[in-house]
């Protein structure tokens, strides 16, 4: 099959029986929802641009394994090309949408998986990379979007799952069948799962032979029976149901999370990636960490450069773009960016190939751009509101702005420069507003933080990957130092 067009897409996931809940209640129709819609529609670009020719390069790509071409979102990385690419279509994307666009996380996790399944069976003689490869296959022809599913609730962080008083806060398998599996638990945080058409689910930690039961990977449609979501509230989610289009910021695009719940779902036996095999959880987990890493040197670079896009344009329309200070602040916001995007592209160049041939990123310098990244967003966006000033945060809303009396007040006392409109001076404060402080913040903020794993997570692989014996035989080297 062809690669999908945008509206086919919207399509496909309108016709899915998804069990989603907001606000107390089942959603009937998540694609129609303005909550939802806008996650969609950030989505959505990763098909309208893969049918863009001056995109094709950069968005798709001939599969190996099919000969078709297919969105690159599918794609298993085969050189350190391939992995560089997928940063500049991920800072792409982020300029088209400045929102997350969540196909990421399921490209991130079919990397991860594809080696990992290779290495598995190769110790144990399981047969999980052919499994992964016809489901990949069916992706790839089918042009899906797929959820890569990590997070579980962890419940007590001082303890293993097995040792946890619910046993249910880590995912885990509650049944061998001699068809399949079944499965229960959940995951937190989930990325883009209402807009995606499969999930794939792994561990969340490194497991000891204790924790076999929750060694398990698997990809399951996101509608299959027992999987329900549970959308997670966003800061100021609501304004999208009052039909306006100045107060939301972005009133096209957004990024959406949700619980998902997995309430004994049956895993088919050729669904299943890995069952028990407890030492080899820590490297699915450490390669999709690894490469959802490196993501954050393209995705959040892209929305950076709305972010400064916009902070130039509230500088000129309050006249102030000439003035140094200003200036100087938009060339340290360029520069924070820009070193992300530095980290990103660095990661994939030194990239090296598994043993099943896919190619993984640099592991030290990927959590080395995950590092930065939760640290420059806050000071890009710290710079964007300084520049923008507080009416960011107290201008009236909309549908003041059209009121008959209130309307023209306000479009005189709250005008900067003479020659632009007020309304347009809004528009562009409720966009910074949007990226620092409202419903993209989750993405662009906080998920700088926490998404892809928390700063700790990568000083730990840090520390693992800085080879620090390497660096103090230098030093002895250099200083003449003989031990005996
Ligand atoms: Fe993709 Fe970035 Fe969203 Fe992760 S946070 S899914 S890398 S856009
Ligand atoms: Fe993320």
């Amino acid at each position: 099959m062809a690669l999908m067009t945008g509206e086919e897409y919207i399509e496909s996931i309108r016709k899915m029986n998804m069990e989603v809940y907001l606000f107390g209640k089942r959603v009937d129709c998540p694609v129609d929802d303005p909550i939802l819609r806008p996650s969609l529609n950030s989505v959505r670009m990763t098909y309208d641009l893969a049918q863009m020719p001056e995109y094709q390069d950069l968005m798709t790509v001939i599969s190996p394994y099919t000969g078709q071409r297919v969105n690159r979102f599918t794609h298993i990385h085969q050189s350190a090309e391939d992995l560089m690419n997928k940063v500049k279509m991920q800072r792409l994307l982020g300029q088209k949408t400045a929102a997350c666009f969540q196909r990421c996380v399921g490209m991130d996790a079919f990397n991860a998986v594809f080696s990992t399944t290779y290495e598995t069976d190769q110790a144990h003689g399981t047969h999980y990379h052919e499994n992964f490869k016809k489901f990949m296959t069916y992706v790839q022809d089918k042009d899906l979007t797929v959820d890569g599913a990590m997070t579980d609730p962890k419940g007590d962080r001082s303890k293993a799952p097995h040792a946890q008083e619910d046993p249910d806060l880590y995912l885990h398998v509650v049944e061998q069948r001699p068809d399949g599996i079944v499965v229960r638990g959940a995951k937190a945080h989930q990325t883009g799962i209402l807009n995606s058409h499969e999930v794939i689910v792994m561990p969340t930690i490194s497991l000891g032979p204790e924790d076999k039961e929750y060694a398990v990977s698997f990809a399951v449609p996101v509608d299959t029976k027992g999987i329900f979501m549970i959308i997670g509230r966003q800061s100021c989610d609501t304004r999208k149901r009052e039909h306006t289009e100045i107060d939301v910021g972005n009133s096209e695009f957004g990024g959406v999370e949700a619980l998902v719940v997995f309430d004994d779902v049956f895993v088919p036996n050729d669904r299943i990636f890995l069952n028990g095999e407890s030492e080899f959880a820590g490297m699915m987990v450490e390669r999709f960490a690894g490469y959802h890493r490196q993501s954050y040197g393209g995705c959040k670079v892209g929305v950076g450069d709305v972010l400064i896009g916009a902070a130039a344009v509230a500088a000129e329309y309050n006249g102030v773009d000439k003035a140094s200070a200003v200036k100087d602040k938009i060339i340290e916001m360029t520069h924070l960016n820009e070193t992300l995007y530095c980290c990103g592209i660095a990661c994939s160049a030194e990239g090296y190939p598994t043993e099943s041939g896919n190619y993984i990123i640099d592991l030290l310098l990927a959590n080395v751009c995950k590092q930065n990244v939760t640290r420059y967003p806050y000071e890009i966006a710290r710079l964007a509101e300084d520049i923008a000033g507080g009416l960011m945060v107290t201008a009236p809303s909309e549908a003041d702005l059209r009121d008959e009396k209130l309307g023209p007040v306000i479009e005189k006392y709250l005008k900067g420069r003479a020659d632009v409109s007020t309304e347009n001076r809004l528009r562009i404060l409720r966009l910074i507003e949007n990226l620092t402080l409202g419903t993209a913040a989750v993405g662009y903020r906080t998920e700088s933080l926490h998404g892809a794993g928390s700063p700790q997570a990568q000083r730990i692989m840090i520390a693992r990957q800085s080879n620090l014996n390497h660096k103090k035989a230098l030093a002895k080297a250099i200083a003449h130092i003989k031990e005996d």
